[in-house]
């Protein structure tokens, strides 16, 4: 039976606009299975990035596709109303955001986390608003598999990463988490549920992925699964150019599966004793030391790190693992004896940046705003981006994890709406992750965001071939440029699938008509 939970209206609401008492009344109106909250100073109006505060009109905590579905048909009936689907509210730049808009809290809804198989394949059907973390502990601990491709950190919505890419070190080797989904559930801007995948619909399919929330709220998603590793060996080595960094980190990602590590990843890291900066930034274990008299004396004031990662099970015989390790390493370039290595379990190692969380949190820095930048360079451009970014303007660093490392363009799907650099097989992500102290004891906000411009303004002053990752722009010339001879498919795709442009309007790419 059909339930009306929690209407609660705010008492003291302020700057009310004519068509608001409208929209709230057509909100009652609405039979979910779930809830509505009228008060809306809470997680709906802010998210990581801490940059924006923008008040929605009511938070609706969906029971399931259904209430998503109603939730949009009723907003299309209305003048302004806008949706937005809110995964854990990791954006950066209020893309999960709606003002005076309903935003749907998507961790409300059911799990739904299912193994299913197909021939010799298994895969996940689970539900968009369920967090990688979650995803991850069901599928090892009840069956022993897991997802093939992550993000660095996994308290991020399903639908959320589908709708950005998803990219940690695995992305090499089995795309990001884009090219690992074979079905969507999809309630499009048009309030219809949809199943698409490459075959069935598969405009809507490809086109959410990667869409930016665009065409439609993703309420399930099948994602293929692996069979998952006991073990990882785990291992950091240091170069002083970045030249050597870079040929060695684009040898480790071209090598054939099996003959490689699982995981490869990068960062770039000040040649000094800055205990959050500097070499002690690089020791996977306390007790583990950076020498820094084992650092060629020519090095500059920034130095690059290699991070990989080696998957095996206990039944494997060590001497196995040691000479894949052997192999490798052996053919590459890094500071003699400037190698950290740990063996930890393959969960340990997937929730590592969960460390990460917790000293941010205990300093205050995970509260305060995050003016993180996240840019894909070609390879043609990354040496000369280097000495633009990381050996001049960020030569101090940034209070957090500067990475850089080369992905693959042929692991990416080209019909997605994900938007990569222009040329080459090898293009570099590059994520700036800042962590600042509360202003005065950390620099001003506004001083980041300007060192983020300086760098987005050298790269199109030197026209190095980039696009943004998890983009934000403010007007439609610069949304066209940004998606270049992509922007005709989005649009004719917006009008198809989201004709009144009611989803994710935080994304500020197309104004809500009638
Ligand atoms: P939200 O921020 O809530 O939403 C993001 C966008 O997607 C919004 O436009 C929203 O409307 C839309 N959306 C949300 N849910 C759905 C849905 N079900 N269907 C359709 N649209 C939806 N990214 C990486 O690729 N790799 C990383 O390693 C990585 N690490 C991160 C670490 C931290 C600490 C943070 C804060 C972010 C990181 N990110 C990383 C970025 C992250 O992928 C994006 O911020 C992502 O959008 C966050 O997911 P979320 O679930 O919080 O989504």
């Amino acid at each position: 039976m059909m339930a009306f939970l929690d209407e609660s209206v705010p008492e003291n609401e302020t700057e009310t606009r004519a068509d608001d008492d409208d929209d709230a009344n057509l909100c009652r109106g609405l039979q979910l299975q779930g809830s509505i909250d009228y008060v809306c100073t809470g997680p709906a109006a802010k998210d990581f990035g801490g940059l924006l505060q923008i008040r929605p009109l009511a938070v609706i905590r969906p029971a399931g596709p259904e209430d998503v579905a109603r939730v949009i048909r009723a907003a299309s009936r209305s003048a302004n109303l806008t949706v937005a689907a809110r995964g854990n509210g990791h954006s950066l730049n209020g893309q999960a955001m709606a003002e005076r808009g309903l935003v749907i809290d998507m961790r409300a809804m059911d799990g739904l986390i299912q193994l299913f198989r197909i021939g010799a394949s298994a895969y996940v059907d689970v539900g968009g608003g369920v967090l990688w973390e979650d995803l991850l502990k069901r599928c090892v601990l009840e069956f022993g598999l897991a997802p093939r491709s992550w993000t660095d950190y996994l308290a991020l919505t399903v639908g959320g990463t589908l709708s950005n890419a998803g990219i940690s070190g695995q992305a090499f080797r089995h795309g990001p988490q884009t090219s690992n989904v074979s079905e969507l559930e999809v309630v499009t801007g048009k309030g219809d549920t949809l199943v698409c995948s490459e075959t069935q619909n598969s405009e809507l399919f490809f086109g959410v992925l990667g869409g930016l929330g665009q065409f439609g709220i993703i309420t399930r998603a099948r994602i293929l699964l692996q069979t998952a590793p006991d073990m990882v060996r785990w291992i950091r080595v240091v170069y002083g150019e970045f030249e050597e960094y870079a040929r060695d980190a684009e040898f480790l990602v071209s090598l054939p599966e099996g003959e490689s590590f699982d995981f490869v990843e990068g960062f770039a890291f000040v040649n000094s004793n800055d205990p959050v900066n500097g070499w002690p930034s690089v020791p996977l274990r306390l007790d583990q030391g950076f020498d820094p008299s084992k650092i060629p004396r020519a090095a500059g004031p920034v130095l690059y790190c290699i991070e990989v990662a080696l998957h095996y099970r206990n039944s494997d015989e060590s001497s196995s693992t040691d000479k894949v390790v052997e192999e490798v390493l052996g053919q590459l370039r890094f500071c003699e004896n400037v190698k950290f290595e740990v063996d930890v379990r393959y969960m340990e190692f997937l929730q590592r940046v969960k460390r990460a969380e917790q000293a941010a949190m205990a300093n205050s820095s995970w509260d305060t705003p995050h003016p993180w930048l996240n840019l894909f360079v070609s390879k043609r451009h990354i040496v000369d981006f280097d000495r633009m970014v990381f050996k001049s303007i960020l030569k101090d660093g940034i209070g957090g994890k500067m990475l850089v490392y080369p992905l693959r363009r042929s692991k990416w799907d080209d019909r997605t709406s994900v938007v990569l650099p222009a040329e080459g097989e090898i293009f570099y992500i590059v994520s700036l992750i800042r962590y600042n102290p509360p202003y005065p004891k950390g620099q001003p906000v506004e001083r980041l965001i300007a060192q983020n411009h300086e760098i987005i303004q050298g790269c199109v002053t030197r026209s190095f071939d980039f696009k943004l990752y998890m983009p934000h722009y403010r007007t439609e010339e610069q949304w066209k440029q940004h998606f270049g001879k992509q922007w005709p498919a989005f649009l004719e795709k917006k009008g198809c699938f989201d004709p009144m442009a009611i989803l994710a309007p935080g994304q500020r790419i197309f104004s809500r008509t009638h």
